[in-house]
């Protein structure tokens, strides 16, 4: 059994790589026991949605099965790409590819124009006005890096509508009576309402983008007064983003276990939910 399977996964989420960064044994027991979804990351979701709000023209479709979600996720990101065009900045754009073989997803907070070019801006929220740790930025590098490497995938044409209908074996789907009803009345084409078709005209969107950007961009703001604490510039590096992925496949190719965080991290143990119960690596020092 692959370790996707194991882990009751189709698709590797970029959040997935950046948590390997933070802890890889972590981001493993979160899939096998479940994570905990604090009041601060809901806190964080709902900014990430008034956000949304403001740039993006609301779109309400309810999704009832697999076939339905794909389809909402595809419209509303083509939207979004037309938004960008319109307006110079959109949020919330799905991104689709493949690394190692393997299906790869994410959603980018934010595209916008810049110097004839498309920057991807990631938003992270914050319980105070502190600047990140640098183990915090490593994570939030990590997930930029990887989506200028789908997206420059996806701008090259090197995976495109082909790659995706065959990966996610669009013919075979078919979306629910219920939610082509609220298609219907969301007034979107009868010839548009196909996973196949929407992807189609996804992947051209993708393709007419500018250049992406090597400039990458993380900001920083405060949970509470949607402050900015901080707005990290990175420069993309190729060689560095081929490292991570060596990186990262070495274990969902299952070539190694997990990896616990080293002894100068343990400190990270001191926030986790497993410590001391399904994780013991650093609990014996604790007590200690
Ligand atoms: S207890 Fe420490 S090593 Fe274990 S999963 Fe949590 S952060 Fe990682």
């Amino acid at each position: 059994m692959s370790v996707l399977e194991e882990l009751h996964k189709s698709s590797i989420r970029v959040s997935d790589i950046s948590a390997q960064y933070w802890c890889e044994r972590q981001m493993e027991l979160n899939y096998i026991h479940g994570p905990s979804i604090t009041k601060e990351i809901k806190k964080g979701s709902r900014i990430h949605e008034e956000l949304e709000g403001e740039t993006n023209v609301p779109i309400v479709l309810q999704p009832k099965s697999y076939a339905d979600s794909l389809y909402k996720s595809l419209y509303t990101s083509h939207q979004a790409i037309a938004t960008l065009k319109e307006k110079g900045v959109t949020r919330e754009v799905q991104v689709y590819g493949s690394i190692g073989g393997y299906k790869v997803v994410g959603k980018i907070d934010q595209l916008q124009s810049e110097n004839g070019e498309t920057a991807i801006l990631e938003d992270k929220t914050r319980g105070d006005d502190r600047p990140p740790s640098d183990a915090q930025v490593l994570t939030h590098r990590v997930q930029v890096i990887i989506y200028k490497k789908l997206l420059d995938d996806v701008t090259s044409g090197d995976y495109n509508s082909k790659n995706f209908n065959m990966a996610y074996r669009t013919a075979s789907l078919r979306m629910t009576d219920e939610f082509v009803r609220q298609l219907d009345a969301n007034q979107i084409d009868k010839s548009l309402q196909d996973v196949g078709t929407i992807a189609g005209l996804f992947f051209e969107d993708m393709r007419t983008l500018n250049k992406i950007s090597n400039t990458l961009y993380v900001r920083y703001l405060n949970q509470y007064t949607r402050k900015e604490i901080k707005l990290e510039r990175l420069a993309y590096d190729r060689n560095e983003a081929q490292g991570i992925i060596t990186h990262m496949l070495k274990f969902w190719n299952g070539e190694r276990k997990s990896l616990p965080v080293p002894e100068n991290e343990k400190w990270k143990c001191n926030f986790c939910a497993f410590f001391g119960k399904e994780c013991k690596v650093w609990w014996q020092q604790k007590v200690l």
